[in-house]
């Protein structure tokens, strides 16, 4: 999608500092880490947010809840972590493309990932 800045990230247009990718997903640190791991997890075709899944496209979803495990491994998460999705204004979401936040590798406060805004 134009104007996208995930879509360009996943393009390439826009660099980014990746640590997995498969056929439907693209995951990527956080330009802003709010944990000493911050990684972006997203769908490769665009899909603006949570209240944009479907039937037709849920698939995309769960394909990001797939890459969790795996990027947790690769990222020696064996402490635990989480895993958040910012959806709208009032969750702070600033970035509409579908993605979930990956944090960990420290002991994580009550509440952290509200948007920058
Ligand atoms: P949201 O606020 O929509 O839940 O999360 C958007 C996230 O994208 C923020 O944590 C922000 O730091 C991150 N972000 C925004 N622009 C870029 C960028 O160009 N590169 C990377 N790696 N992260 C970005
Ligand atoms: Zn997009």
């Amino acid at each position: 999608m134009e104007n996208c800045i995930f879509c360009k990230i996943i393009n390439g247009e826009i660099p980014s500092d990746k640590v997995y990718e498969d056929e439907h997903v693209y995951a990527f640190r956080d330009i802003e880490p709010q944990a000493p791991v911050h990684i972006l997890i997203v769908p490769k075709d665009h899909v603006a947010s949570v209240a944009d899944i479907s039937a037709e496209n849920s698939h995309l979803a769960a394909k990001c809840l797939e890459a969790v495990g795996k990027i947790a491994r690769i990222e020696n998460l064996s402490g635990g972590y989480r895993v958040i999705t910012n959806t709208g204004r009032d969750a702070g979401q600033t970035v509409f493309h579908l993605h979930f936040h990956l944090l960990g590798g420290a002991e994580l406060p009550a509440m952290i990932v509200r948007g920058a805004g």
